[in-house]
């Protein structure tokens, strides 16, 4: 096995023991960048000398005795709308395609200060808006397990990353799904924190009320791990709140007594056959460590679409108002005789692309004076009856089972034309971010075709433990993780 098929909890035993070196670690992982990705097509930029730098530095200080921090010397990739300092940040939009950010996200700060090793940029949809990675000006995407199937999206570079080994872990970021949905797809581990657990100063916003950073990782301890190196409580962010980082220690914890809820609403029509199957074998596996079982309802799911492409649509109209070619970013080159709002509207219309001016439209058209009330608050009204039925379900059970997606990865081009049927992936993770509570997807079986299912567990708010818990239990005990792409791919 290569140092980058490792997960990091594997390579930090390796790296403890003197067997490795993060220079060696990191060198294995470029070289498979090197030898695939122009095939997978995971990054949009690298940062080769920061990175060796970085891990010959980590190297040193271990050499000197130092105290490590559990991540120290793990490869990171990064997805491109988190902000890093000097280096391009383009949220997969022609309108940053030369933004170089003077800022250093939080997350980042941490995962330096962790002494991890940033390996670079994730391809992802324009402003994290899609579920395929398709709408990037950057190119699409390909999904490991087979390289005619998207990866999910938004977060598809950095799940596809992690998937093809050409990173140990990576971060993206979830408004609707896109951290979980990819993860799903590509057969990794993807979590989405509770609304508040990390900090989101130096994301660029699509819908600020929805928007979370996390972890995408080969298994759950590593998942939990990271969340550990970027949870807490930062000044630059009034949302984020103070929480112990300890996910990790209690991974082990015993599930037996575990109330584990079962959404009906979740097992209804669009529901693919092969993706039920398997999540009703993986809640079998849970029942047979001891969980329990309970049936709940969370009445309003029928709504979560079309709630959420309310509120996030109005959300980004209003956070993307910043790109105007004043400021920063993209702007028309001058033709002579504009006016100002003529180069505000030529550097809009021609910087940002298809599905990202659907949105701007839709979302001023729900916030315009007239149908504010009939559609936005509206809306926020009923995003509030979602949360009260997570409320009253939590009542009942100590998590929530349900499939990560309808389907698995669906070929490319299949639904780029069709705007409704692309949203609709989306259905049984979008509730969570209305709800902000938190949420993992995690691999639970494979298509006849071979392509990755994923399995949602969702918790209470700051209850990540119980879902990591549930998680990691039921890896040991089912093992999805020893199945790589590597059989059937390139
Ligand atoms: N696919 C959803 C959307 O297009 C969610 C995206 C996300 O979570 N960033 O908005």
């Amino acid at each position: 096995m290569e140092l980058n098929e490792l997960t990091a909890h594997e390579i930090r035993n390796l790296l403890e023991s003197g067997k490795t070196s993060s220079e060696e670690v990191t060198r294995a992982v470029f070289a498979k960048i090197d030898r695939e990705d122009g095939q997978i097509g995971a990054y949009i930029t690298l940062c080769k000398e920061w990175a060796f730098d970085r891990a010959k530095t980590v190297d040193r200080k271990r050499k000197d005795g130092q105290a490590m921090p559990p991540l120290a010397g793990i490869p990171i990739a990064i997805k491109d709308n988190i902000c890093t300092r000097d280096i391009r940040t383009t949220c997969s939009s022609k309108i940053l395609e030369n933004f170089f950010p003077p800022y250093q996200a939080t997350v980042v700060e941490k995962i330096l200060a962790s002494d991890m090793v940033p390996i670079g940029k994730t391809n992802m949809d324009e402003f994290a808006m899609g579920s395929s990675t398709e709408t990037s000006f950057f190119g699409v995407t390909h999904n490991p397990w087979n390289l005619e199937m998207i990866p999910g999206g938004s977060s598809g570079g950095s799940a596809a990353s992690v998937a093809n080994d050409e990173a140990i872990v990576s971060l993206g970021s979830d408004t609707g799904g896109s951290i979980r949905q990819p993860a799903g797809m590509c057969g990794v581990v993807g979590l989405k924190p509770t609304y508040g657990k990390v900090s989101r100063f130096g994301l660029i916003a699509f819908a600020s009320s929805l928007d979370q950073i996390g972890p995408l990782t080969g298994d759950v301890e590593d998942s939990a791990l990271l969340l550990d190196a970027i949870c807490g409580h930062d000044a630059r962010d009034s949302t984020s709140v103070d929480v112990p980082a300890n996910h990790a220690k209690a991974l082990s914890g015993s599930i037996s007594k575990n109330i584990i809820g079962i959404p009906d609403e979740y097992f209804v029509g669009g529901l693919e056959t092969e993706v039920e199957t398997a999540v009703r074998e993986a809640i079998k596996v849970l029942e047979g460590l001891g969980a329990k079982l309970q049936r709940v309802s969370l009445p309003h799911t029928d709504y979560a679409i079309a709630t959420y492409y309310i509120i996030a649509t109005a959300e980004a109209s209003s956070n993307l108002a910043r790109y105007d070619g004043v400021k920063y970013g993209y702007r028309h080159k001058a033709e002579k005789g504009l006016s100002l709002s003529e180069m505000y509207g030529k550097t809009r219309s021609e910087g940002f692309g298809v599905e990202v001016k659907r949105r701007i439209g839709l979302g001023t058209y729900t916030l315009s004076a007239g149908y504010y009330d009939a559609y936005y608050l509206k809306a926020q009204r009923v995003r509030t009856l979602i949360r009260n039925d997570f409320e009253k379900a939590f009542g009942k059970c100590d998590c929530i089972i349900a499939p990560t997606s309808p389907t698995a990865a669906f070929r490319i081009g299949e639904k780029i034309d069709n705007p409704l049927q692309m949203y609709l992936s989306d259905i049984f993770t979008i509730p969570a971010n209305l709800a902000g509570i938190p949420a993992i997807s995690i691999p639970c079986g494979l298509t006849r075709d071979g392509l990755p299912i994923g399995l949602q567990i969702m918790g209470k708010a700051f209850d990540e433990t119980t879902i990591l818990q549930t998680a990691y239990a039921y890896e040991q005990a089912a093992d999805w993780r020893t199945i790589t792409p590597d059989g059937n791919k390139l």
